[in-house]
Order: structure tokens, then C-alpha cells, then sequence
């Protein structure tokens, strides 16, 4: 059977496992060789190098994360290298590594911050994963228990996950709605929709639209929001008691990792990739020359908000987008935004000025929109806490500038020698040429 806190170490399950630990910080440097011995006793586990075993809570800790940044990252992550981290046997430390990581980063930086935010998404990463690993049948029960436990009603309200919708962590068009029930089991699903479906084969339908994809998609989304609700109180709590220096170095350390990590994956990951750098504009491909002098016809929105800000924005924070697997956030590049506040923004606002006429004195709303097209949703200041609501928009590829601005694309010879693909792939080019 699988534990629950294997799946959600926040249940009462997982919180018995930290009060029978005692919680005694002092002991997470310490040597633990019941851990030690745990992993090694994994059979699907690489042991071949003695630096994959963790041997302690830190370095548990530590492995969580990097396994995080790895398996969205590395395109020659290795399982074997983390295969503890998804086998039952683990749950006990594993559950106690969870908290320690929280109360770290809930005490060092807070609920708002980058680190706070990768723990959030780490454990839903990590929540699925491991639920995607698991046998069918253990799949299912162990998602009906999780779900009896978070939701204690006979139905769910869809006001229950208002929480989660307005965070975005859920689409209402995610759900099966009747009379604002949220249906997930099959009987109720029969019984109100069985008259619209009857010449259909009814489970293939119920599959379709709910089967237990739904009910994974809740728990993984209340779990992420319940580590962000714990890591919230850890930092309410922190402002009382004197932290413990030991959470103070883990937290430093995490960070660390996600910073180093990242750094690595989004500027490395490719054989041709290049380096995140300041912006050189004398590199910049024709179509962005032009647009950068602002916009004396119609269409200025679409190439201030659609165009200019994409490619300024990844062409300064990651310039291998379309080289990695990585769906990277603006803040894992520039994590207290200072390059995208006094770089970035600066040159949109410049060319937006210089639009005839200014683009923001008819428009003002346009700078949220740029906001939005960065990640940071529909506000009018850029906020880490706001981060996630909107996509990270791509630039777009000289096709689509010839099609929509068709103005602004004069290739010159470099375009013709690149195929004329993405404006970021002239601009990569040009960089490295340059030796930058
Ligand atoms: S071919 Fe591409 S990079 Fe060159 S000017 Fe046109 S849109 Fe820009």
C-alpha cells in the first residue's frame, strides 16, 4: 500500500511522521544511516558514484531540488540518479525533508519570493511524478484517498477550489460543472449527464472528460497550494521566533542550487547556445532597428507588446529558449527583476515614446499588456507574486513579422544566410560572432 504522505506530506499522516522525528534541526548535518542504508537497498537506484546517495536531511533537501532542476532542465537527466526519490521506501525522510525545506525558505525568503515559488511547483512536480509512476490500481486508490482526505464533503462546491482558480493553479474549463458541483465520480456523472450521452459508451465518456485525470489534477493543485499556504505561515511564525542558523545555511543552499542550475540549463543547454548577456544593439537583426525607432503608422500595440517586448526580454534573460526543454520564468533569470525593471522595460517604454502618436498616451492600459506578455499577468506593476498568471510569450518568427508587419521585415544579408527563421536566431548569431 502506499503511504499517504508518500503523495501529500502535509495529511496528518505526514505531520505524525515529524512529531515521532521530534523535529531536532541540530541533527540535519548529521550522518543518518538509516537513510544511507534506505537508498542503498533501492534496487532501481545508480549507486555507482557515492555523491548521488544523500547522507542526511541536508542533503535530501538538497537532492529534491536538484532533481527538480534536472528533470526540467538537463536533456541528459538520468533517473537511476534519483531513483529514491520515487519509491516508498522513502517516505519517512523524505516527508521530514519536505518540511525542512519549507520552514527554510518559508523563514530565509518568504512566500513571495523565486525560492518560494520553485518549492511550490517542486512539489507538484515531484506529486505527479511520482503518481505517474505507480501501478494503475495503486494509482487510483491512493488518488480517491488523497481526495476523501483534502475534501471532506460528499461533493465539491467549484467555490471549494476558488483559491486555486484565482491563483490560476486551475481552469474552470478543467472542471465538469452541474449546478456548481464539481463532478468527479462516475455515478454522479451518469446521473446527470447520462441522457445527454446515452448513444455513447458512457465510461469512455466519463474518462474523456474526468476519469481520474481530474482528480490528480486537484490534489497535485491543492498540495502545491497547501505548501504555499504552510510556507506562508513558516514565515508569519519566523517574525516571533529567532530562526535556527542551520534552516538559514539549507535556505542559502537551495537557493543556490536553483540559481546555479537554472543558470546552467538556460544558457548551456545547447551546443550552440549563448550566454545571457547585457543587450548590444548594434547586434540587433533590421525588423528590431526599425521597431526600436517606434512606429509611425497603425499597428504600434501589436509591435511594442507582441513583438519588441519577447524578443528584448528573452534575447536579454534567455537567448537558448527555443535550444531547451526549460519553460523558465522571467525571475529564474532575473530574480529580483532589476534587468527586466532597468534594462528591458526602459527600451520598450523608449520605443513606445516614440510612436507617433506615444503609444502609452492614447493606450496606458498597453503597459500592462506588456506586463502580461513578460509572465506577470494583468496588473500594472511587475510583482513576483504575480508571476505565473500569464505566459512568458516567445518571440516570433520572421514569418509571422512578414505576415502581421510586414514593414518592418528588410532582410539583409545575414537574415538571407540564416534562412530568415527568428529574428533571436540573428541576433544569437551576431553574438557569438562577436565572441559575447
Ligand atoms: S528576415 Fe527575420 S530577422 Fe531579418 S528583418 Fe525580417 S523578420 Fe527580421
Amino acid at each position: 500500500m502506499i503511504p499517504i504522505s508518500f503523495i501529500n506530506p502535509l495529511s496528518d499522516e505526514g505531520k505524525q511522521i515529524v512529531i515521532e522525528d521530534g523535529g531536532d534541526l541540530e541533527r540535519i548535518y548529521d550522518e543518518n544511516t538509516e537513510l544511507i542504508d534506505t537508498i542503498y537497498s533501492i534496487k532501481a537506484q545508480e549507486i555507482s558514484d557515492d555523491s548521488l546517495i544523500p547522507k542526511n536531511y541536508s542533503d535530501l533537501v538538497i537532492k529534491r531540488v536538484e532533481w527538480f532542476v534536472k528533470r526540467k532542465g538537463d536533456p541528459e537527466y538520468k533517473h537511476k540518479k534519483y531513483a529514491y526519490l520515487f519509491n516508498r521506501k522513502i517516505t519517512k525522510f523524505d516527508t521530514i525533508a519536505f518540511y525542512i525545506l519549507c520552514q527554510a525558505i518559508g523563514i530565509k525568503f518568504g512566500p513571495n519570493s523565486r525560492e518560494s515559488r520553485a518549492i511550490v511547483e517542486l512539489q507538484g512536480y515531484l506529486t505527479e511524478n511520482r503518481l505517474e509512476e505507480l501501478l494503475t490500481s495503486e494509482r487510483r486508490e491512493i488518488t480517491q484517498q488523497i481526495l476523501n482526505n483534502l475534501i471532506v464533503q460528499d461533493r465539491i462546491r467549484w467555490t471549494h477550489l476558488a483559491d486555486l482558480i484565482s491563483s490560476k493553479k486551475i481552469n474552470m474549463q478543467d472542471l465538469v460543472l452541474k449546478d456548481g458541483d464539481v463532478i468527479l465520480d462516475f455515478e454522479d456523472f451518469i446521473e446527470f449527464f447520462g441522457d445527454v450521452i446515452k448513444k455513447r459508451q458512457p465510461e469512455k465518456m466519463y474518462n474523456l472528460f474526468i476519469g481520474n485525470r481530474i482528480k490528480e489534477l486537484i490534489i497535485i493543485k491543492m498540495i502545491m497550494q497547501k505548501t504555499e499556504d504552510y510556507i506562508k505561515s513558516v514565515h508569519q511564525r519566523a517574525n516571533i521566533i529567532e530562526p535556527n542558523p542551520k534552516l538559514l545555511k539549507i535556505a542559502d543552499e537551495v537557493s543556490e542550487v536553483l540559481s546555479k542550475e537554472i543558470r546552467h540549463y538556460s544558457s548551456f543547454s545547447g551546443r550552440e547556445a549563448v550566454k545571457a548577456s547585457p543587450l548590444n544593439y548594434d547586434q540587433f537583426p533590421p525588423c528590431i532597428k526599425k521597431a526600436l525607432e517606434g512606429i509611425k503608422s497603425g499597428g504600434r500595440n501589436e509591435v511594442i507588446v507582441l513583438f519588441l517586448t519577447p524578443f528584448l526580454s528573452y534575447s536579454r534573460l534567455n537567448p537558448s529558449v527555443f535550444r531547451s526543454n526549460t519553460t523558465l520564468k522571467v525571475s529564474d533569470a532575473d530574480p529580483d527583476l532589476n534587468i527586466t525593471r532597468n534594462e528591458i522595460l526602459p527600451m520598450i517604454y523608449e520605443s513606445a515614446n516614440r510612436c507617433n502618436p506615444p503609444l502609452f498616451d492614447d493606450q496606458p492600459q498597453e503597459k500592462i499588456n506588456i506586463n502580461a506578455k513578460l509572465g506577470f499577468g494583468m496588473h500594472d506593476d511587475l510583482s513576483l507574486q504575480h508571476e505565473g498568471e500569464t505566459h512568458w510569450y516567445t518571440p516570433m518568427s520572421c514569418d509571422k513579422v512578414k505576415m502581421n508587419m510586414p514593414s518592418l521585415c528588410k532582410p539583409d544579408d545575414i537574415c538571407k544566410r540564416l534562412k530568415e527563421i527568428n529574428p533571436l536566431f540573428y541576433y544569437i548569431d551576431q553574438m557569438k560572432n562577436k565572441g559575447q
